[in-house]
């Protein structure tokens, strides 16, 4: 399981359909709407 840095949700890495690559790393999601929201500003869910 891997955190969702959106909501903080643990989301399956294997079943999540939703994911985004940021800096070489990729990021897994519970919805869609949560892609959306680390897509639009990753530096806002990420730390440095
Ligand atoms: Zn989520």
């Amino acid at each position: 399981m891997v955190l969702d840095v959106v909501c903080k949700m643990q989301v399956n890495e294997k079943t999540a359909r939703c994911k985004s690559e940021h800096k070489g790393k990729t990021y897994y999601f519970c919805a869609e709407v949560c892609k959306q929201k680390f897509d639009k500003s990753p530096d806002r869910f990420v730390k440095p």
